[in-house]
């Protein structure tokens, strides 16, 4: 009789005790900001174009050689737009051979990937898991949001902002000499009067 109780207070102090887990997949718990989920490419969104320049260095880093990526000219340099001579074309990961080490987000120099949230890939199909370039750009956009993502140092000026910053500087030169030459003018003594 005894023991039934003691049984009894077990259990119901075990249904008043707070919930630790949840019914995946019905419920979710919250994601810490630091989890390492599956690695996205990053967006910048001043230049309107991917961070990645395609240079592949995460590609021959990557352990399990999971990544795939191929660069292209960037049209957005040649009209000034942008300081990224060369940008992605195509990027493919193959999430099922990735073993989230997070090396590609450590060998990048261009903040070009990040190991987003993403953790919920578990597919059917055997090649359901490999996620093209927009994709991995719209993964990384929502990682970005989430996290209210900065990039480690600014990007260096477009040409067209050169050419703006020199022209702004050559006029403020123009102006300070000119502004120069009047001091100069107004100072000197009048030679007529002087004469007279
Ligand atoms: S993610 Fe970084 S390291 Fe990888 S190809 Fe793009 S720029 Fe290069
Ligand atoms: S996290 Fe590791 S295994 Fe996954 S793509 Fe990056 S380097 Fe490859």
């Amino acid at each position: 009789m005894l023991s039934g109780l003691k049984g009894l207070g077990v259990t119901l102090r075990g249904a008043l005790r707070p919930k630790v887990t949840t019914e995946y997949p019905k419920e979710h718990l919250p994601i810490d900001e630091r989890f390492m989920g599956f690695p996205a490419l990053t967006w910048d969104s001043n230049r309107v174009e991917p961070y990645c320049t395609g240079c592949m260095v995460c590609v021959r880093y990557c352990p399990t050689q999971c990544m795939s990526a191929q660069m292209k000219d960037n049209d957005k340099f040649v009209e000034g737009d942008s300081h990224r001579k060369k940008i992605i074309e195509s990027f493919e990961i193959n999430l099922s051979r990735c073993i989230l080490c997070g090396i590609c987000v450590d060998v990048c120099n261009f903040d070009a990937i990040e190991m987003s949230h993403e953790h919920e890939r578990s597919e059917r199909l055997r090649n359901a898991n490999r996620v093209d370039l927009p994709e991995l750009l719209e993964m990384g956009k929502k990682y970005q949001a989430e996290v209210r993502w900065k990039q480690s140092k600014p990007s260096p000026a477009s040409p067209n902002e050169k050419a703006e910053i020199k022209a702004v500087s050559e006029a403020k030169k123009a102006s300070e000499a000119d502004s120069e030459a009047t001091n100069k003018q107004s100072e000197a003594p009048d030679s007529g009067e002087d004469a007279a």
